[in-house]
């Protein structure tokens, strides 16, 4: 086959977009910028601290199977149930984590020669019809196009397909487009597992409490720690996977939940006269009661919302028939192509509204 010619950026901006004085070689995508971050060795200190958190209370929790269930109560069914249980999530947890710190969250432009990836993945890179003239569409600190959703992440200098938010625990990467479903696999699998073991622990506990000379002294003391530790974990894993399951049924990344004056760029055009707004408006030159406008807008603007089953489907995969099994086993990434996202009809009105508002506040 003959080599993709390089994506130009002439064919695809319109002349309103930013400085065309500026080269227009195709230095674009993940590659782009040789002198962006190098990642070194203590940019994977979180990374290990997270892992030694998740395998710190192992050992304790093997030695209370052991010590309770195989010599205490003697119940070997149930000593194997929860070595099975338990080392399966943990499994899971390990293939998920490996998952969004090897895979590439969301690369705008695929660098076959770099990434090794073969001519399947071509329908991913750029298209001539894609328009990136429109506000926020262009990146100017990678000099490359921005497709919906997508962000330029500052730490790792470069912009991610649908980036939710960086992430200094999993090597230092960001979350997006392609390792999002990992990253929720990756959280429900630890809060399963310390909601488990805590059950577990508690009964052990209890049983220790009410008989205590049945039992090894030193079983209640692991048993006292592997709670704690368990309980912790699943309140403060458990609770943020809680939010980032509200954000998938809303359909919002973190980035767009947490920064309300991002819609401003999706504002239908303003009328020309009558008001010193640029077009779109910029949140420097908001007013205090605009601002407010545009915050309380932002609670019910959700402009990717199209309904929560939908929006489940966009993240986990589940229009296949078997994708539910795909979803929990392999955590496998998105299907769509990471680019374009169906609007919610409704938010086009709220949005006009929102436009009217501002312009209204401006004339006062
Ligand atoms: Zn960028
Ligand atoms: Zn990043």
């Amino acid at each position: 086959m003959a080599p993709r010619s390089p994506f130009n950026p002439v064919e695809t901006i319109s002349l309103q977009s930013p400085s065309f004085s500026v080269d227009f070689s195709p230095k674009i995508g993940p590659s782009s910028d040789p002198e962006g971050p190098v990642k070194r060795w203590y940019h994977y200190l979180p990374l290990c601290a997270a892992i030694l958190l998740i395998l710190a209370p192992h050992p304790s929790w093997l030695y209370i199977l052991v010590d309770y269930h195989l010599k205490t109560i003697h119940r070997p069914a149930l000593f194997v149930t929860h070595l099975v249980v338990t080392y399966t999530l943990t499994f899971m947890i390990f293939s998920s984590l490996i998952v969004c710190v090897a895979r590439d969250p969301g690369p705008v432009m695929l660098d076959d020669s770099k990434n090794g990836r073969g001519e399947e993945e071509d329908e991913t890179l750029l298209t001539p019809h894609e328009d990136y003239s429109g506000p926020g569409r262009w990146c100017r600190k990678c000099w490359g196009p921005k497709p919906e959703r997508t962000h330029h992440c500052s730490v790792c200098g470069r912009c991610v397909l649908k980036m939710d938010h960086h992430c200094p625990w999993l090597g230092g990467k960001c979350i997006g487009h392609r390792t999002y479903p990992a990253f929720l696999h990756f959280l429900l699998c630890i809060t399963l597992l310390a909601i488990y073991i805590a059950v577990v622990c508690t009964f052990a506990l209890w049983h220790a409490f009410g008989d205590p000379f049945a039992m090894n002294e030193l079983m209640p003391l692991h048993a006292i720690f592997v709670t704690f530790f368990a309980v912790v974990f699943a309140l403060v894993i458990g609770s943020f996977y809680g939010y980032h399951l509200y954000l998938v049924l809303i359909n919002q990344t973190t980035i767009e939940n947490l920064s309300p004056f991002l819609i401003l760029r999706h504002l239908p055009p303003l009328p020309r006269t009558g008001h010193d707004l640029s077009d779109p408006p910029l949140e420097p030159e908001l007013s205090r009661s605009q601002r407010h406008l545009v915050r309380d807008a932002h609670g019910y603007i959700r402009l990717y919302d199209v309904g929560w089953r939908r929006n489940f489907r966009q993240v986990f995969g589940w229009s296949h028939p078997y994708g539910w099994v795909a979803t929990a086993m392999v955590w496998r990434a998105d299907v769509r192509d990471g680019r374009t996202f169906p609007r919610n009809p409704k938010s086009d009105e709220l949005l006009a509204r929102l436009a009217t508002e501002l312009v209204k506040d401006d004339r006062r």
